[in-house]
């Protein structure tokens, strides 16, 4: 079988990293990397630390507006595929990466598999819930993380044939734990003791895009206080700059560039807290058994809110406050599968193959 995966963006790496090496042990995977993330921080790094395979193909498609993207990615993908020609097209989570895959591949008539299928937020201001609910209509195998988001498909009538098979994050989470742990250097680093510290990321277009609500989120860091270290995403250190709020920021947390895999879950394992608005960042924080305080109003991973490890503050900073104040609860159920989506998704192709 011929898997052709489309990737862009450092959460899609991630998830690549659980899928690549069981694929490519019975069939060929052709890879082809729109460019979406491009530079070492949010990209080499990846494909180095978790031994993802080098892509075959690179397009290069970057910056502008998300439907420019989207139109420049489909463009470039529609071509590249139908010289491929592969059995199946292999798209995962929510980003314009995934939407232009799904709709270059129909127009070519190859099969889509989407992998976190069925994920919903129910924000559709939020452009990620836009590309997941179109991709998960477009897609021939709709790959779930849990069963209730192959319960949503089914209320969706997506015409796909819904699987579920575990979350691949959590793979690769599992995979890395003992390593993340014992990565004490990370923390001497930046010279922080464990469970001494919030972890924060932030990057979402309505935290950062405009000034009003970047200054919120700022503000949410300084209401917080305390050792803040703060891996800074490009987009949120250029919105940074663009509205002067840097020099409060940097007062508020220590900023630093995004970091690696590796680096990253050192500094997540020993926290005291994540403060967050990723989707990614909310699911490893609850495998590490950290509590999560959530920058949004919704998330599409809603088990981590029912078990009481993450709380939605929105930017509301005296909500973060006593969301940060508040003891994790005494248990910390299984979500999300068991480490072995990777193994689960392989057979789920060769069974969509095969029918
Ligand atoms: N991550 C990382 N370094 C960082 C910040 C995040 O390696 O400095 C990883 C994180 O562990 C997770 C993924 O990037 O696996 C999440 O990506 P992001 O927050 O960009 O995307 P989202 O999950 O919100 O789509």
């Amino acid at each position: 079988m011929r898997v052709a995966t489309v990737l862009g963006n450092r959460p899609q790496f991630v998830k690549a990293a659980a899928v690549s090496g069981p694929l490519r042990e019975r069939h060929e995977e052709v890879l082809i990397h729109t460019g979406q993330h491009h530079d070492e921080e949010l990209s080499a790094v990846f494909f180095d630390e978790l031994g993802i395979p080098a892509p075959d193909h690179r397009l290069g498609i970057a910056g502008g507006s998300n439907s420019s993207q989207l139109g420049r990615m489909i463009a470039a993908l529609e071509p590249l595929l139908a010289t491929i020609a592969p059995d199946l097209v292999l798209l995962y989570g929510d980003t314009n990466s995934t939407l232009a895959g799904a709709l270059a591949a129909v127009d070519c008539g190859a099969p889509v598999v989407h992998v976190e299928a069925g994920m919903r937020s129910f924000d559709r201001s939020q452009p990620e819930e836009r590309n997941r609910v179109l991709t998960d209509q477009l897609s021939a195998l709709l790959l779930c993380s849990t069963q209730s988001a192959a319960e949503q498909l089914g209320r969706e009538a997506v015409p796909g044939r819904a699987v579920v098979v575990g979350d691949v994050m959590v793979d690769v989470a599992f995979a890395t734990r003992d390593r993340a742990l014992a990565r004490t250097e990370t923390l001497e680093r930046f010279g922080l003791t464990a469970g001494g510290y919030v972890l924060a990321t932030a990057h979402r277009a309505a935290n950062v895009d405009d000034g009003a609500s970047l200054e919120r989120l700022v503000a949410l860091l300084e209401a917080v206080g305390g050792e803040i270290v703060m891996p800074v995403h490009p987009r949120t250190l250029a919105r940074l700059a663009a509205h002067h709020l840097d020099a409060r920021a940097a007062n508020a947390a220590s900023l630093t560039p995004p970091l690696g895999y590796l680096d990253f879950a050192a500094l997540l394992h020993h926290a005291r807290a994540v403060l967050t608005d990723s989707g990614g960042v909310q699911k490893e924080a609850y495998l590490a058994g950290v509590p999560c305080v959530t920058l949004r109003e919704r998330t599409e991973w809603t088990e981590t809110v029912t078990a009481g490890w993450n709380t939605l503050v929105s930017l509301d900073a005296d909500a973060a406050v006593a969301a940060l104040a508040r003891r994790p609860p005494a248990t910390r159920p299984p979500l999300y599968g068991d480490g072995d989506a990777g193994s689960r998704i392989v057979a789920a192709l060769e069974d969509y193959a095969a029918a």
